[in-house]
């Protein structure tokens, strides 16, 4: 049977959530960076960098819509899920939707085959990657439903959204109310 999983909005950093999973707004590269990126990897510790070495090492860099899992170090959470979000190219709207929505449905499709069923995203592309807010919100929850929704396979319970500034999160709790 689906189940429905509960979408909420949190305020908490994300590197505190005792979740099975939370996503990471990481670069191709893999090795770190500022932001949620940066935060991450400093709660962390090496291992998380050690990991995502060996991923880039095997099969290269991360391609932006893509994501890889690793573990999760020190941090509360079971698994680290590194997705690169699109750096926001103004004229390029559409591919630059695509790729978002595609961070978010890799991200879910990875956690679902490794048994996650709580799971944590910070804003992609918000902060230094400069995509829009509000179409960043609006592209997130559309993506994030649909996929729930064509995939009925999966056993998600819990999806929070870690919205670090007022703006996401007042955009994230009036999307909410309107499509819960
Ligand atoms: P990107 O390069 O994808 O834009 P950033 O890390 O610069 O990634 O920003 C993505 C979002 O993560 C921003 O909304 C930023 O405020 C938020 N953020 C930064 N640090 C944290 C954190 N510790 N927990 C949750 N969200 C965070």
């Amino acid at each position: 049977m689906t189940s429905v999983p509960r979408l909420s909005v949190t305020s908490d950093d994300i590197t505190t959530l005792a979740v099975d999973a939370i996503v990471n707004a990481a670069n191709s590269s893999l090795q770190g960076g500022g932001g949620v990126d940066g935060a991450i990897h400093r709660a962390g510790g090496p291992a998380i960098l050690s990991a995502c070495r060996a991923i880039v090492a095997a099969q290269g860099p991360c391609r932006p819509g893509d994501a890889v899992v690793t573990d999760a170090g020190e941090l509360p959470a079971g698994l680290v899920i590194h997705t690169v979000g699109p750096v926001w190219n103004p004229g390029d709207d559409e591919a630059m939707k695509a790729t978002l929505a595609s961070c978010y449905r890799r991200s879910l499709q990875l956690g679902m085959e490794h048994g996650v069923r709580s799971i944590a995203f910070p804003n992609i592309s918000t902060g230094v990657y400069r995509f829009p807010k509000p179409l960043a919100a609006a592209v997130t929850l559309d993506a994030v439903i649909e996929w729930l929704e064509s995939t009925p396979e999966h056993r998600y319970t819990d999806i929070l959204f870690a919205c670090f500034d007022d703006e996401n999160r007042n955009l994230y709790e009036t999307l909410l109310v309107e499509s819960p």
